[in-house]
C-alpha cells in the first residue's frame, strides 16, 4: 500500500471485505489534515510505551537534496488545525498519560506563520502548558536544532555511529559520481568550511579505525553541513 493510508487504505478495506483486493493501492493526491480524526488513544496499553507520537503537519517547502520528505509528502505544508491537537492531547491526557509527548512532523517550523499565530498560542493556554512567551518556543527549537548540528556534536555522534555500523556485503561499486562527490566534500567542507578541523579529524579517523566506511563517513559530514545551512537560513 503505497502513499497516505489516509487515501489508500480505505479503498483497500474496501475490496478487502468483498474479497477483491489489488496487488498495489496508489494515490496521486495528499490526505487533507484537517480531516483526520484523533487516534483511538484508548485502543493503547499506554503502561507498555514510554512516549507518545502526534503528528501536527506533513509537506515541506524547502528542497534539501538529500531529504525524501518532499517527494513522498509534496512540499505543500498541510497543517492540521489546533483544535485537533489540542484535542489529540485532551484524549491522552483523560487517558491518564502524563509522559513524553514528541511532535513526529519532518518539519515542525514548514509553516511557521501558523505556528507561531495558531498552535502555539493555543498550547501556551492549554492547562499543561507553562505560561511563557510566544517567541519562547521558536527559540528554543532552534538553540536545541544549533546544538544537535553544530560540528563538534554531530561529528561526535557520526563517530559513534561508524563505530557500530556493519556496513552491506554487497556494496555497489565505485563509480566516477562518487569521486565527484569525494572531490566536492574535499573543498567545501575541508576547505571552504568554518568546521573544516571536524571534518579533516572524521576522515583521518575513520581511515585508522573503519577505513571501508569512508563513504558513509563523507555522506554523513556532507547531511551535517546541510542541516547546518538549513537550520542557518529557515531556523530563527
Ligand atoms: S527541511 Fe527537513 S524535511 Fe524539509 S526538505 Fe529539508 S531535510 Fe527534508
Amino acid at each position: 500500500m503505497l502513499n497516505e493510508s489516509e487515501l489508500t487504505l480505505p479503498e483497500f478495506l474496501e475490496d478487502f471485505f468483498i474479497r477483491k483486493p489489488r496487488r498495489i493501492y496508489a494515490s496521486g493526491s495528499f490526505a487533507d489534515l484537517k480531516k483526520v480524526p484523533p487516534p483511538r488513544w484508548e485502543l493503547l496499553d499506554l503502561k507498555r510505551y514510554a512516549g507518545m507520537s502526534i503528528q501536527f503537519s506533513r509537506g515541506c517547502p524547502f528542497q534539501c537534496d538529500l531529504c525524501n520528505v518532499t517527494a513522498l509528502l509534496g512540499h505543500r505544508v498541510r497543517t492540521k488545525t489546533s483544535r485537533q491537537i489540542l484535542t489529540e492531547l485532551d484524549g491522552l491526557y483523560r487517558l491518564g498519560w502524563r509522559d513524553e509527548i514528541f511532535f513526529v512532523d519532518d518539519n515542525f517550523i514548514g509553516n511557521s506563520a501558523f505556528l507561531k499565530a495558531d498552535l502555539l498560542p493555543a498550547l501556551i493556554e492549554w492547562r499543561q502548558v507553562p505560561v511563557m512567551n510566544i517567541d519562547t518556543l521558536p527559540e528554543g527549537y532552534g538553540r536545541i536544532l544549533r546544538h544537535i548540528y553544530a560540528p563538534e556534536h554531530f561529528y561526535q555522534r557520526v563517530r559513534t555511529f561508524l563505530r557500530e555500523y556493519k556496513p552491506p556485503e554487497n556494496r555497489k561499486q565505485f563509480r566516477l559520481s562518487h569521486i565527484l562527490t569525494l572531490v566536492r566534500s574535499l573543498y567545501q567542507l575541508g576547505i571552504l568550511s568554518r568546521a573544516r578541523a571536524h571534518y579533516w579529524r572524521l576522515l583521518f579517523w575513520t581511515q585508522w579505525e573503519r577505513p571501508q566506511l569512508i563513504p558513509e563517513a563523507i555522506t554523513l559530514a556532507i547531511c551535517g553541513y546541510h542541516y547546518r545551512k538549513v537550520c542557518r537560513q529557515h531556523v530563527a
